[in-house]
């Protein structure tokens, strides 16, 4: 068939068989099918969707356009989470020591492993990797074998997409970005499946956002996401789960990658903890230990397990080695963080009434970090780690005039503008109090 045969019979709602999708698949990557091409068959699938075969097919196809994780055996579980994205979405940094450490007690040292290939910011959300990067000297750019020899040594890794991972995947996800295709289910699922089936995992947990501050506005949109992410993890033999979590709020209490670091450093130590991060890792943690335990340990023991661990010293230590083993000075970044206060300026927001806090917009603040530095503008900007905000309330605080509601770390005067511009409709204080609900919207299993 032709090319432009296979964009009409997709824009025309119809099925393609296996070979079709191989053969557009891999005449793209060998630069027969034209970008302007996969770009109308793009468009064709965000307006008709694909079927669940045609989206197995196709998710297959990209996974398999680059290499798998080289695993001898089963013996051990490997485990990763997946978030869909957020403001201030640190969770990661702290659920690959605390999962590390509980299940080394549960099931043995080293027997779960976590090979985390994490992305960096996308949009108005922050990622993990430039996260991990704001320790000075930390790699994320390793190979296979580099990742592999962590695993063994340690139990985890944190890594991005190695070049030969899923390439099909970073060619059509840098097309859907210009040519507003980004936002179709079967798209979004096929783009992390092919990611994540290249980890060779055995079980994953997807932590789906919900709200403005996300891809996914309502919780049925969300639902749906996660269980079709379920589907295709199961009929690739990937044990799977999915938590909806409210991402209307930035989660925490800081957004910016230096501060969230530090956030998940008093966290992890037990300094600090925010209620609505706290709720969100016990319960990522715990579905993530329960996969692990294969059917062997409840929802209410995999709890009682990850807060014994928080309570303890080993989480820690294992934060240090997922920077240290990595090339991050540790030791550094905790004096650093003594003096990032005097580097920059401090923009306080105040509450302009008494009240009580109705909103903190996600988007907002996730937009204003982005504009002071703190996220790309084009792929190969350079961030600014250190910018960011630290929220003193949080929705559903009581406030009186004139109370701290966050403060605004930036770093030259011009941006006084645009911070208050972005922050003029962002946070929004009410008369009546505000009922704090729950993060976690609900659980999602794999239908049987
Ligand atoms: N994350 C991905 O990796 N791909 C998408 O399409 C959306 C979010």
């Amino acid at each position: 068939m032709q090319i432009k045969d296979l964009i009409q019979k997709k824009r025309d709602g119809a099925e393609h068989s296996a070979d079709e999708l191989r053969e557009l698949l891999h005449g793209y990557l060998d630069d027969e099918v034209r970008d302007y091409q996969m770009a109308a068959w793009l468009m064709a699938v965000f307006l008709n969707g694909l079927t669940e075969r045609e989206l197995q097919e196709w998710t297959q196809l990209m996974w398999k356009s680059g290499r798998t994780f080289p695993r001898t055996g089963r013996q051990d579980y490997w485990i990763d989470k997946h978030s869909t994205g957020g403001v201030g979405d640190k969770t990661s940094l702290v659920l690959v020591p605390l999962v590390s450490t509980v299940c080394s007690r549960l099931f043995g040292v080293k027997s779960v492993k976590i090979p985390m290939v994490s992305g960096r910011g996308l949009g108005h959300t922050g990622g993990t990797l430039d996260k991990l990067e704001s320790v000075s000297g930390f790699r994320s750019d390793l190979s296979f074998e580099q990742a592999m020899d962590l695993l063994e040594r340690n139990g985890f890794v944190m890594m991005g997409q190695t070049a030969d991972m899923a390439p099909a995947d970073r060619l059509i996800y840098a097309l859907r970005d210009v040519t507003g295709t980004v936002e179709s289910l079967p798209l979004i699922v096929s783009s992390i499946m092919s990611k994540k089936l290249s980890e060779n995992l055995d079980g994953l947990v997807f932590d789906v956002k919900v709200g403005q501050g996300a891809f996914m506005k309502t919780a049925e949109e969300a639902r749906r996401l996660a269980d079709v992410l379920i589907q295709v993890a199961q009929s690739n033999s990937v044990d799977a789960v999915g938590v909806l979590s409210r991402m209307d709020e930035p989660l925490g209490s800081t957004v910016g990658h230096q501060l969230e670091v530090e956030e998940c450093a008093d966290f992890i130590e037990g300094k600090y903890r925010d209620p609505g991060l706290l709720e969100v890792i016990r319960t990522l943690a715990s579905q993530m230990v329960m996969l692990a335990g294969r059917g062997s340990v409840t929802a209410a023991e995999a709890e009682c397990e990850v807060d014994r661990e928080l309570g303890g010293q080993m989480a820690f230590e294992l934060f240090r080695t997922m920077f240290e083993a990595q090339g991050g000075n540790w030791s550094a970044f905790e004096r650093a963080r003594k003096q990032l206060r005097d580097d920059l300026s401090v923009y306080a927001l105040a509450a302009k009434s008494s009240g009580f806090v109705e909103q903190i917009s996600a988007g907002a603040f996730g937009r204003l970090v982005n504009e002071l530095g703190g996220g790309r503008k084009t792929k190969d900007d350079r961030i600014d780690f250190q910018v960011g905000v630290c929220f003193q309330k949080k929705v559903g605080d009581a406030v009186a005039t004139g109370d701290a509601i966050a403060e605004v770390y930036y770093r030259s005067a011009d941006q006084r503008s645009v911070i208050e511009s972005g922050l003029e409709k962002a946070v929004v204080v009410g008369s009546k109090p505000v009922k704090r609900s729950s993060l976690v919207l609900g659980i999602c299993h794999a239908k049987k």
